[in-house]
């Protein structure tokens, strides 16, 4: 079937799905791309929804292959903000109008992590309580595995979205990126755990992993489906020099261009696939092109993550090699960013939590 007759499908099966992934030629993913941000216009408006983002530890019980944070990598300097700091920075981006902000750390589950993050969480909420804000910022957590008592202590202190990445839904490319310390069945379960405690869900996946085929990702699609997620964080794998997946950094150079078109066109056929849900053009496209941000909007993307972690301590959180804005002002992006999102035709939502419509409707608001 040729690509304009699947576009004009409703719903789309994995044969559609892998086919759309597998394109080529610039007209045929030009058409997949238009297609993808007429759905958003359609399902979800033209906002793009800021989170500040505050990288709020890099201390981490997980030794995933290719993370640069993971345990076993003694290169770097680990450190937690103090609760001023993450309130510092949070207040920073709800005075610019960011109603939602994003805390993200490494993996711990021990009772200590679990109390800070639950204080910090409540904290934040009645520090940014404003006219604009009655309820304070929206809180989303992306910080791991943890228990459903643990889950349900941030959600009862306020926290009301979770991002937790299946990173690959094939049960053997996941094992071959992960110790088998760490397993799949988990990671659905903790999903599942999520939206029972009553949080909005979040996942993603990493596209462009060593093995990884067409056909893994449109299996991806069809999870992030199947789990009706509320929300994706998705983007290039990028290779860290010092983990053990630092060995297929040839192979990553050679193929950098091929991943990154690959990684636009899963966030535009997720688009396509689940309509309503929000999806975040994140830092790692970023990374990869110093407009991958805008490229990620442009093809279905309706979130940013703007950085608000303090400068001193960014360049200990890098999860990739090459990842921007390690030393410089915060403030300055901010306007570049206000800039770039206009000029693609697309308005900046202020002092809103930007829930997906796809959560919206199902809570019934
Ligand atoms: N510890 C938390 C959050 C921090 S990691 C968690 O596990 O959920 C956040 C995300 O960064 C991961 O889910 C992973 O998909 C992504 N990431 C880690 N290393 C990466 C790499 N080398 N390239 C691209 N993305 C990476």
């Amino acid at each position: 079937m040729d690509i304009g007759t699947i576009l004009q499908k409703k719903e789309f099966d994995r044969d559609d799905i892998i086919t759309l992934l597998s394109v080529d030629n610039p007209a045929d993913i030009e058409s997949i791309r238009a297609a993808a941000e007429s759905v958003l216009l359609s399902e979800c408006g033209d906002a793009v929804f800021y989170r500040g983002l505050v990288e709020f530890s890099n201390h981490c019980d997980c030794d995933c292959h290719y993370c640069g944070i993971r345990k076993s990598n003694a290169s770097i300097n680990r450190y937690t903000l103090s609760m001023d700091e993450i309130i510092s920075s949070v207040k920073w981006s709800a005075h610019r109008g960011y109603g939602s902000v994003v805390l993200q750390s490494g993996e711990r589950n021990d009772a200590g992590f679990v109390d800070f993050l639950a204080g910090v969480v409540a904290e934040i909420k009645s520090a940014t309580v404003s006219e604009k804000l009655p309820n304070g910022v929206g809180i989303t957590l992306s910080v791991g595995e943890h228990s459903r008592q643990a889950y349900e202590r941030f959600y009862k202190a306020g926290a009301h979205r979770f991002l937790l990445r299946i990173e690959a839904s094939d049960p053997k490319l996941f094992a071959s990126i992960h110790p088998s310390a760490q397993n799949l069945e988990r990671r659905v379960n903790c999903l599942k755990t999520l939206r029972q405690v009553g949080f909005q869900v979040g996942t993603g996946v990493m596209v462009g992993l060593p093995g990884q085929t067409v056909e893994n990702l449109a299996d991806d699609i069809l999870f992030f489906r199947e789990m009706e997620i509320d929300m994706i964080g998705m983007g290039p794998y990028i290779v860290h020099k010092s983990t053990p997946m630092g060995i297929h950094a040839d192979y990553f150079n050679q193929r950098k261009d091929k991943i990154f078109q690959t990684a636009l066109l899963m966030i535009a056929v997720c688009r396509l696939v689940l309509k309503d849900i929000n999806i975040a053009s994140t830092t790692a496209l970023q990374t990869m092109r110093s407009d991958g941000r805008e490229m990620g909007l442009r093809y279905g993307a309706n979130v940013i993550m703007p950085q608000t972690t303090p400068a001193g301590v960014r360049k200990n959180y890098l999860l990739y090699d090459g990842k921007p804005y390690l030393d410089d002002d915060a403030k300055l992006h901010h306007a570049e960013l206000q800039k770039s999102i206009r000029s693609i035709n697309r308005k900046i939502a202020v002092d809103s939590w930007g829930d997906s419509e796809r959560a919206i409707r199902r809570s019934g608001r």
